[in-house]
């Protein structure tokens, strides 16, 4: 094949990276502590705002590991999952030996259905177990619907912990995803917004809970001299290399994020004129998506029944990387006979979903090999 590989999400490095990751070297702080650590938790909470405070960590599963044992969750208990999302969202339940009981979508952002979410609640309940936290997922940055997610939770005192590793940079009604609910995490894994190579983060309301998790993800270290343990530890936190490269991506994400933005809007354009493919946008000004994977759904009936596994295949031939929907949670052979409440959404975008490239490192010439591949094949 000539062609080069087009990929669906590739890191892209803003110049700024190396800079901080030589200081790291020339300075020896050449472990999971030091200058950049510190410096790209600071950068991030002042990206974020919300008066939140930011732990760095090794990636955004060991953040919902931590979150979750910081909400109380144990052995036995039950946590609620938006179905629809990456496994990584749903394994620290199972990490803590807890049960998770899985929700549909709703079809306007693709995430927690907030009816399904109550009937869900008000289910556990009366079978005699009160879930111990929820679990909401930004997919694709597009925010859930957060006020209602949170009316829910209060109405029950059940904490949320917010999946925002695909949503840094997104907001709702103004407020930067991340910091909508009682606790939030970030992901920096290579294919995410912005890459540390590997990494995650956890926000926090308070100075206390954020010093809780450095704490268990530093292996549980009581103040002493010797090596004195009450708790159990995790060995979770940033590396000072990789922290160096998120400072430098942190100069980048602005201009990252419009790129995305600007991907978006490429395809809405390309897909105005395709009958029966519709693209996942934000339903109103409440809405700021980073538009991280720009993601449509066909509708066969409606293309002749062209459909989604043929539009990936011809795109694959193409050289051109594109992926279905996450599969949902309740559909894992991992997860078989977990509770799950709602009806078919999610199932349904899974069917007829595609990612597309969506980098914000894509060159005029790669869009117009992907503009002419898609013309091609509903043509
Ligand atoms: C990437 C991702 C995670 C996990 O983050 P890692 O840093 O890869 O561990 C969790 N949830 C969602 C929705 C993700 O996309």
């Amino acid at each position: 094949m000539a062609d080069s590989k087009i990929w669906l999400s590739s890191p892209h490095m803003g110049g700024g990276e190396q800079k901080y990751v030589q200081e790291a070297f020339d300075t020896n702080w050449v472990a999971p502590l030091g200058p950049n650590v510190t410096g790209f938790e600071q950068d991030l909470e002042k990206y974020i705002g919300g008066e939140r405070f930011v732990g760095a960590l090794s990636s955004g599963t060991a953040a919902i590991h931590l979150g979750l044992i910081m909400l109380g969750v144990e052995a036995g208990d039950e946590v609620i999952c938006q179905s629809m999302t990456f496994s990584a969202s749903a394994n620290p339940i199972k990490y803590l030996g807890a049960t998770p009981v899985f929700i549909d979508s709703e079809e306007t952002t693709w995430n927690i259905c907030p009816i399904a979410l109550e009937e869900a609640i008000k289910d556990r309940i009366a079978k005699g177990k009160k879930p111990k936290a929820i679990i909401a997922v930004h997919l694709y940055g597009m925010p859930y619907q957060a006020d209602e997610v949170n009316r829910i939770a209060q109405q029950y005192d059940i904490p949320v912990l917010e999946d925002s590793a695909e949503a840094l940079g997104s907001r709702y009604k103004g407020k930067s995803c991340g910091t909508l609910a009682d606790l939030g995490i970030l992901s920096f894994n290579g294919n995410k917004i912005i890459t540390t190579s590997g990494g995650g983060a956890i926000v926090t309301k308070t100075k206390e809970q954020k010093d809780t998790a450095v704490f268990l993800s530093t292996q549980a270290r009581d103040n002493a001299p010797h090596y004195q343990h009450s708790h159990v530890g995790y060995n979770y936190r940033m590396s000072n290399i990789c922290a160096g490269i998120g400072r430098g991506q942190m100069e980048v994400l602005d201009k990252h994020i419009n790129l995305r933005r600007s991907m978006h809007q490429f395809y809405a354009e390309l897909f105005a004129d395709i009958e029966g493919v519709s693209i996942l946008s934000e339903p109103n000004e409440d809405y700021h998506s980073n538009f991280w994977l720009s993601s449509i759904v066909i509708d066969p009936l409606k293309t002749g029944g062209k459909d989604r596994e043929g539009l990936r295949l011809a795109l694959e031939a193409e050289n051109i990387e594109c992926r279905p929907l996450w599969k949902p949670m309740h559909l894992q052979p991992v997860f078989e006979g977990c509770p799950y409440y709602g009806k078919k959404v999610s199932e349904k975008l899974f069917e007829n979903g595609l990612c597309l490239p969506s980098g914000s490192n894509l060159t005029e010439d790669e869009k117009s090999r992907i503009s002419k591949a898609i013309k091609q094949f509903f043509s």
